[in-house]
């Protein structure tokens, strides 16, 4: 696959310590896109898909891989393959798109369909300047969503993901 450049620890692109693949390759072109040089899809450079895999097996403090862009959906059967490596992996798989839910769940591409089966959560639309938002939980505007891929093509429509409550598994003795 053709990728821009890859993250080994990021904290901003998901929850937890997170392999971040940028995917070389966009056709949004949002105006104030943070990375214009992975609009190019013969930019970058063209990876491995088992150099990617080493990142993960390096790494024992991994909790996800997210693949962000670019346009992830551009190149959704390398992606795909990637995105259940990583699940083989016990890793859960975050998504980037500046398509909606709406597009890619209509578009009837089986490589889409792959690519959406393997992620846990999709965050999807383009970035946005006139809705920037700082405060938006690992989003850059807020019109984009946090999407729980598996909820939602459960329900045949976008549900909204929900962060996990880090208490869930402690109980409190009795006194
Ligand atoms: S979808 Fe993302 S990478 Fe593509 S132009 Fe928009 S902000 Fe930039």
């Amino acid at each position: 696959m053709r990728i821009a450049s890859w993250i080994s620890d990021s904290i901003v692109d998901g929850p937890g310590l997170r392999l971040t693949v940028f995917t070389q390759g966009c056709p949004h072109r949002c105006p104030g896109c943070h990375n214009p040089d992975t609009w190019d899809p013969a930019g970058g450079r063209e990876v491995a898909l088992e150099e990617l895999e080493g990142l993960m097996d390096k790494n024992p403090l991994l909790k996800g891989l997210t693949l962000s862009g670019g346009e992830p959906f551009s190149q959704a059967a390398d992606c795909a393959a990637l995105a259940r490596a990583a699940r083989a992996r016990g890793l859960d798989v975050w998504v980037y798109t500046g398509y909606t839910w709406e597009v890619l769940t209509a578009a009837g591409d089986p490589d889409w369909e792959d690519l959406l089966a393997a992620a846990d959560v999709l965050v999807d639309g383009p970035f946005l300047l006139e809705r920037r938002s700082y405060a938006a939980l690992f989003r850059g505007s807020d019109n984009q969503r946090l999407i729980d891929v598996t909820k939602s093509r459960a329900a045949g429509r976008a549900v909204a993901w929900s962060r996990p409550d880090p208490l869930a598994h402690f109980t409190v003795p009795e006194s």
